[in-house]
């Protein structure tokens, strides 16, 4: 049974390198970032309430997106394990899903954390920004995105550190060597 998580800033390579794993692995992709972004494409409630702190890079409140992955989580897909990607963000969130976790009888085996050095990740971003026109891929926002990652999301990293197994991984590599880096750390 794979049930990971992935930590890392914006641009970091959570999703791509996330999506592989999963498919190789036959699991969900779980990213709350995509999740929202498909709410917010379609004018649902949810994206309706979204929209406003994603394009601003803020988080969107804790209570949209825990509802979300409580019921994520419970779909049958997921009960063959699955790849948390953008969740949780924050402490809340993580205090949050070790609860879930334990309710559901689940249990996170591996916390993956993909390093890259913030000037690439600008780099990166920007490129995605003009290649993909995504709304939160400006120069402005990224800043805002490494601040919140730096502020919220970071203390995530010490937090897994003294709970579960935490992995770090050098996001600044090529492609399919991070692949093959988190094949060989999750083997
Ligand atoms: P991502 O695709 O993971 O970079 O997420 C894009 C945006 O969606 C973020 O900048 C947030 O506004 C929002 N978002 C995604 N996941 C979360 C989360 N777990 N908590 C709060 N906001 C989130």
């Amino acid at each position: 049974m794979t049930r990971l998580i992935f930590l890392g800033a914006p641009g970091a390579g959570k999703g791509t390198q996330a999506k592989l794993l999963a498919e190789s692995q036959g699991i969900p992709h779980i990213s709350t970032g995509d999740i929202l972004r498909a709410a917010v494409a379609h004018q649902t409630p949810l994206g309706v309430k979204a929209k406003q702190y994603m394009d601003a890079g803020e988080l969107v409140p804790d209570s949209l997106v825990i509802d979300l992955i409580r019921e994520r989580l419970q779909e049958p897909d997921a009960q063959k394990g699955w790849i948390l990607d953008g969740f949780p963000r924050n402490e809340p969130q993580a205090g949050f899903l070790d609860t879930l976790l334990q309710e559901i009888h689940q249990e996170c085996d591996r916390v993956i954390n993909l390093d890259v050095p913030d000037e690439v990740v600008v780099q990166r971003l920007v490129k995605r920004g003009e290649d993909s026109g995504r709304s939160d891929d400006n120069e402005a926002t990224i800043r805002r995105r490494l601040d919140v990652y730096r502020e919220q999301t970071a203390p995530l990293i010490a937090f897994y550190q003294t709970k579960n197994a935490l992995v770090t991984i050098d996001g600044n590599q090529s492609m399919d060597a991070v692949t093959a880096a988190l094949k060989a750390a999750v083997a």
